[in-house]
């Protein structure tokens, strides 16, 4: 979702933006109503996000997929080697495009429950001659969420947030590099946000296409060819109304509230269980299952019918998943617990 105050004001710009008498899909990136709208953007994620000086944001197309390469091409040069934690889907999919480029080894994997927990500090392997270490911060597709920034010891610390950037306060300065699709919580798809300490910049491998060398797009201000112009520009009208949220604490504050009305809701329900271990809840994709896959299906067939978008769970996991990003207002939540309320209680009855 896309917050309903955005979506209109890009519909009131659509054709003339701010008397400039064209769209802003229309404009040259170079043209400077764009470039104000560009800085005006940057500036503001700095803002949102309280990222340091010593740290760059680049705005990059190809989503985070093209970062899961992106990151060992420019990051492993320096020891040939990378530790990743195993939490999920996308982290296994990030080590899998990973080892094309150099040595990757498992950090932890809670592959043995079906990612429905995080691994704890201790039981994280992560070597000193790591060129970084790599964790995704909440699992899309397992409904799981670190709760806790990994301590690494000096190795570089890189994390994909795609799923839950802006819903909580971050402390950058923890970080080597961030790398988000925009796609679930800042914007329509097209692109990846980076922020990138820039001394982890420049040492790239020799082969990596001059697009995704990070050092030529700090160079260039994500402008060494034509940006995402309007994906930007729909990222600069998200991060205002996350401003008037009252920034990252105010979207915590929203988020927290929103998921537990559900998870209060599961955990009280006789009818649906929860997937993830309690203290490794996710806010923003809360999975959960009747334990039939039958009745599963029919879950999720009537919640479509009842006007409640892709709730059918990954094939991976199975069962119900409901994705309760940003933008995603509060009531949404209150109007799925009724219907899952109503569920359960005809589907209990039917069962005698
Ligand atoms: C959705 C998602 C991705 C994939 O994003 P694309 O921009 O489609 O490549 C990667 N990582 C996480 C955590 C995601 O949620």
């Amino acid at each position: 979702m896309l917050p309903l105050p955005v979506l209109e004001q890009a519909g009131s710009e659509m054709t003339n933006y701010r008397g400039s008498g064209m769209s802003v899909m229309e404009m040259s990136h170079r043209s400077k109503a764009y470039i104000s709208i560009f800085d005006e953007t940057k500036a503001d994620f700095r803002a949102i996000m309280n990222v340091p000086d010593t740290h760059e944001i680049l705005f990059m197309q190809g989503g985070a997929w093209l970062q899961f390469a992106a990151v060992p091409m420019n990051l492993i040069g320096t020891t040939g080697k990378a530790d990743y934690a195993v939490t999920g889907n996308f982290s296994n999919l990030a080590m899998k495009e990973a080892k094309k480029y150099g040595e990757i080894r498992a950090a932890a994997s809670s592959e043995d429950r079906n990612h429905s927990y995080i691994p704890a500090q201790q039981e994280l392997k992560i070597s000193k001659d790591a060129a970084y270490f790599h964790y995704c911060a909440n699992n899309t597709i397992y409904g799981t969420e670190w709760k806790y920034v990994p301590e690494t010891s000096g190795v570089p610390l890189v994390c994909d947030m795609s799923s839950n950037i802006m819903s909580r306060p971050v402390d950058v300065s923890k970080y080597g590099l961030i790398y988000a699709g925009v796609q679930k919580n800042m914007a329509p798809s097209g692109m990846a946000v980076v922020i990138i300490d820039k001394q982890l910049a420049g040492k790239e491998l020799p082969f990596t296409p001059t697009l995704l060398k990070y050092q030529t797009m700090i160079d260039t201000d994500s402008m060494h060819n034509t940006p995402p112009c309007y994906t930007i520009y729909m990222l600069g009208l998200v991060l205002k109304w996350v401003g008037a949220q009252g920034g990252v604490s105010g979207m915590e504050k929203i988020k927290r509230e929103r998921a537990q009305i559900l998870y209060d809701y599961l955990d009280g329900s006789t009818l649906f269980k929860g997937h993830a271990q309690k203290d490794a809840r996710s806010d923003m994709n809360v999975t959960f299952r009747t334990g039939d896959d039958a009745l599963d299906d029919m879950f999720a067939r009537e919640a479509a019918k009842a006007g409640f978008e892709n709730l059918k769970g990954h094939r991976a996991v199975g069962g119900m998943r409901a994705s309760i990003y940003n933008a995603m207002p509060t009531e949404g939540v209150l109007k799925l617990v009724e219907f899952m309320k109503d569920f359960e209680f005809k589907n209990k009855l039917g069962r005698g």
